[in-house]
């Protein structure tokens, strides 16, 4: 995911601002508007602050989204020059076997699977903070701490309550973190602007723009002008 970091400094507010354009099978409004929701509610979840000279600013996730068909997508691709601007194709399946975001961290490009219950679980959220630049954390035992992190990956250990079975032996078969309990520390947060200078007011570009599309099953397309794809 690749977004523009805006510095207001009349209002003491840094804007992370991304638009998530939705293309594929299952690119549905509905959809979009979910997927959406999730990632700007968890992200401003922890109301996470930071001090910029004498000031304390607030940071506020403020993501949009678009659905477009595939003619349309591949001409918004073409001639994209906005850091802000993601395109994101929805299917069931693909080669990689799950919801990718490019090839590295921070690519504006990605292939999510409508199996990861988008928009329903914290899948959209994690993905999203993989996007911005954010891998799985060091270590991942999370016990006695709270809610496991939103990067905190599959197979994380954590406190029973948060266990796919609370009566499971940590690391046991169910002892492992239930996806759905993560929650986006603030901490978190400040790393999506590790780069910011503190000196500067000016925006922040983060992630790279690779703008690339994806077929159905997830594969690269080459862009030129004459392109239809499916
Ligand atoms: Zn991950």
């Amino acid at each position: 995911m690749s977004a523009i970091a805006k510095i207001n400094s009349e209002s003491s507010q840094i804007s992370i601002e991304a638009e998530l354009v939705f293309y594929g099978k299952y690119s549905t409004d509905d959809l979009a508007q979910k997927i959406v929701l999730e990632i700007n509610q968890m992200w401003n979840e922890p109301s996470a602050k930071l001090q910029l000279g004498s000031r304390l600013f607030d940071i506020v996730f403020d993501t949009k989204y678009l659905c477009l068909s595939n003619s349309e997508v591949l001409l918004k691709v073409m001639n994209n020059t906005d850091y802000a601007v993601n395109f994101i194709r929805i299917e069931d399946k693909n080669i990689a076997e799950r919801s990718m975001m490019g090839f590295g961290l921070g690519e504006n490009s990605g292939h999510w699977l409508i199996t990861d219950q988008l928009g329903e679980s914290t899948t959209a959220a994690h993905e999203f903070g993989h996007a911005l630049g954010l891998p799985h954390p060091n270590q991942i035992d999370f016990r006695f701490s709270g809610n496991p992190p939103i990067m905190a990956p599959r197979g994380t250990l954590v406190d029973a309550d948060f266990q796919w079975n609370p009566l499971a032996e940590p690391g046991a078969f169910g002892g492992t973190m239930r996806p759905i309990f993560r929650r986006v520390r603030a901490s978190e947060v400040l790393q999506v602007l590790k780069n910011l200078n503190p000196e500067s007011t000016e925006n922040l570009k983060i992630g790279k723009m690779t703008n690339q599309l994806f077929d159905e099953m997830g594969r690269p397309v080459a862009l030129n002008k004459d392109l239809t794809f499916e």
